[in-house]
């Protein structure tokens, strides 16, 4: 194992502002927005009209296809309307919507435990795919077709990434300490499927409590090591952690099973244990909401569907005095600003930002010309230029950016816009380069 992976910033993490704050659930009270397309593939197709009463945990939207999943209601109540709703994007998006009673009647009990070495591979994978469960870290793919590799056997190691790397989150970090035994069953019926794997639990050394109460909960477990690493930002990306674990690198058009890792959230391993184990459909998770714009920060854990305006009124809303400049979904390097608050929580949220300051406002009063320091490709994990990279898709030469440059390994880390002195928008115009060459690959250009 190498010590850390190439590159990396070490932004000012604001993980104190609910690093203590215990794990709460938190029951939405007014209607629930279930968007179709939540996850990587194709969107699920609703299974329920107006009119139709439904429980908590029932399928309101099944999985179209093998890269798909479905969608399960987080409250009971009566489905108000199938129709366009905003969403996080920002943009209009077919979704159920549920008229909650507020009572959350659950479909099933989901207290019959099974005993995962009585499943079969098929049986644990049927589990997986049907409770809708995705890649709780922020990417939202579909994690059955995840765990069926073309070559089960080649994989070498099941990562479950606890590292949590993105500044302000800590949602992660208070459900490893909570819910060790869990996610660790989880990494335990994932490692099933992969007889020549060991399983690694990825930690950042910035969460001491997690990492204590994981090293407790994995005594007597052969297969699985719990790695505590060093704080660095992009730590918890998958390829970072491939770097580090299995000592190599690979370029973005393949999978990390084509090089033997299969990488999961600790989020998602929990939704594993509970899928397997009682057959519990996907309908909660965890999400920090925190900033220095909330009262209370909180760690929660939140039925999806939730107006993310409730959450903001679950943390006690905006401190008094206090501007509200900029809200975002996720953190701060990787996340989404939110335009409107009254947009529903989806599967892959994990966290509501409220800041007192705008930093790419600020940033864009202050750029200047590139001051050639060098300093962005010192820190990008993938070993790019992004200097170069700029230069090439501000002149407009897509063919340079993609085919010199290799623009398209970029994993919209956000470290080189942090560290740039010039403070240049670099993540903002690569994220804007690949989706128009991505445009036109898919409309048949070169
Ligand atoms: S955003 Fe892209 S170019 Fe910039 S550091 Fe991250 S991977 Fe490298
Ligand atoms: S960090 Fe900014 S100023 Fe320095 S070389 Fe990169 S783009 Fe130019």
């Amino acid at each position: 194992m190498r010590n850390t992976f190439r590159g990396g910033v070490h932004p000012k993490d604001r993980k104190d502002l609910s690093r203590s704050a215990p794990l709460r659930s938190y029951d939405a009270t007014g209607e629930m927005v279930f968007p179709l397309a939540q996850h990587i593939g194709k969107p699920a197709k609703a299974v329920v009209k107006k009119g139709d009463r439904v429980l908590v945990g029932q399928c309101i939207a099944q999985a179209d296809g093998f890269v798909s999943a479905g969608i399960y209601s987080s409250c009971s109540g009566v489905v108000k309307a199938v129709e366009k709703r905003r969403v996080i994007s920002g943009t209009m998006q077919e979704c159920v919507v549920i008229d909650n009673d507020g009572a959350y009647t659950p479909v099933a009990s989901w207290d019959v435990k099974t005993d995962p070495a009585t499943l079969s591979r098929e049986e644990i994978l049927d589990r997986v795919k049907n409770a809708g469960i995705v890649g709780l870290g922020g990417a939202g793919f579909p994690t059955h077709v995840k765990l069926m590799p073309k070559d089960p056997d080649g994989i070498r190691y099941v990562i479950a990434n606890g590292a949590e790397c993105e500044p302000y989150l800590t949602g992660n970090d208070q459900l490893m300490r909570t819910e060790a035994k869990t996610i660790l069953e989880g990494l335990e019926i994932t490692l099933r499927l992969f007889p020549h794997a060991v399983g690694v639990v990825a930690i950042e050394k910035n969460k001491p409590e997690a990492i204590e109460a994981m090293t407790q909960a994995a005594r007597g477990m052969d297969k699985v090591q719990i790695l505590p690493l060093p704080t660095k930002y992009p730590q918890g990306g998958e390829r970072s952690l491939i770097q580090v674990i299995a000592g190599v690198d690979f370029p973005v058009s393949k999978l990390p099973a084509d090089v033997g890792c299969i990488v999961d959230n600790v989020g998602t391993m929990y939704a594993i244990a509970r899928a397997v184990q009682y057959q519990e459909p996907l309908f909660t998770h965890v999400l920090t909401v925190t900033g220095e714009a909330v009262k209370e920060p909180q760690n929660l854990i939140v039925r999806d569907g939730t107006s993310f305006r409730e959450l903001v009124e679950a943390a006690g809303g905006v401190k008094d005095g206090v501007e509200l400049k900029k809200i975002l979904v996720g953190g701060p390097m990787m996340g989404m600003t939110l335009g409107s608050l009254d947009v529903p929580v989806q599967k892959t949220s994990n966290g509501l930002v409220l800041l007192n300051r705008d930093g790419s406002e600020e940033a864009q009063a202050q750029m200047t010309a590139c001051l050639h320091c060098g300093r962005c490709t010192t820190v990008c994990p993938q070993g790019l230029m992004p200097q170069m990279m700029a230069e090439a898709a501000e002149a407009g030469d897509l063919e340079r950016y993609e085919k010199k440059l290799y623009g398209l390994e970029c994993v919209a880390c956000g470290s080189c816009t942090y560290i740039c002195p010039a403070k240049r928008p670099l993540t903002q115009t690569f994220k804007q380069v690949k989706s128009e060459i991505m445009a036109k690959k898919r409309a048949g250009g070169k």
